[in-house]
């Protein structure tokens, strides 16, 4: 392990701008389970009817029961040492950026500062009629049949800050995906199966101009034939070890 771990850093330690890339799986050890994952939330609950925008419109009261069990865990949570890895990794000049699926908020609670969310936050809300923000306390609401949120202002529905099913990437985070998709010439690619586009096109974008790819997945992912390293464990595991090994070495 050690050598490949090695090697790792310094392809890491070679590149003129890497970035990470993160998905589910750096969160599952914080105790966010993985939506996609056998007994994961998309077994029990069809996204179309508690995560699309359209059912946020029909049926917000299902969308928001949904939104409080998500909530119950993402409250919970604290960063894990992928997390810190990686933070670690930015404030030294190693890595440019983090750009992630994840809507939990651990990338910036554990010290990363350019962190590109494609999926939005669910730690920020709005109202869906007159666009006042709130910062909604989803902590405090607890116990069955709970009516949504409405504002205080005008009782417009109140929704979080992410992304939907049948929403758009916010404009801001495509614009900074496709500035490293184009510019980056190396991607840490952490617990992500690749399946969701457009985030899954920025490393075959990578590759295809000439950069590296690394992959820390358990069990591979669709990434895995096109990377130049791969590390078949948890991140909270492995990011560590290059962190430390990064930051060990002087040049
Ligand atoms: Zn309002």
């Amino acid at each position: 392990m050690s050598s490949v771990v090695k090697e790792a850093a310094f392809m890491i330690r070679s590149a003129s701008c890497a970035v990470a890339l993160t998905g589910a799986g750096i969160s599952v050890a914080s105790g966010i389970p993985d939506f996609r994952s056998p007994g994961g939330l998309w077994a029990r609950y069809d996204p179309q009817k508690v995560a699309s925008i359209e059912a946020l419109h029909k049926n917000p009261a299902a969308v928001w029961k949904f939104l409080d069990e998500t909530a119950a865990f993402v409250v919970k949570a604290e960063p894990n040492n992928a997390h810190f890895a990686l933070a670690e990794m930015e404030s030294s000049g190693y890595i440019q950026a983090v750009i992630t699926q994840n809507i939990d908020d651990l990338h910036q609670r554990s010290g990363s500062s350019n962190v590109i969310e494609f999926h939005g936050n669910c730690s920020s809300f709005y109202c869906m009629k007159c666009g006042e923000p709130f910062h909604y306390n989803v902590a405090k609401r607890k116990g069955k049949g709970l009516e949504p949120p409405r504002c205080t202002s005008c009782g417009g529905l109140i929704r979080p800050d992410l992304v939907f099913f049948g929403e758009r990437i916010p404009e801001q985070a495509m614009k900074e995906g496709d500035f490293y998709s184009g510019g980056a010439d190396l991607a840490v690619i952490v617990g992500t199966s690749g399946e969701v586009a457009p985030a899954n096109m920025i490393p075959s974008q990578i590759k295809k101009n000439g950069g590296k790819l690394i992959e820390i997945n358990k069990n591979g992912s669709a990434y895995s034939s096109i990377c130049d390293l791969s590390f078949d464990a948890p991140a909270e595991d492995i990011l560590p070890l290059i962190a430390d090994e990064l930051l060990r070495k002087e040049f």
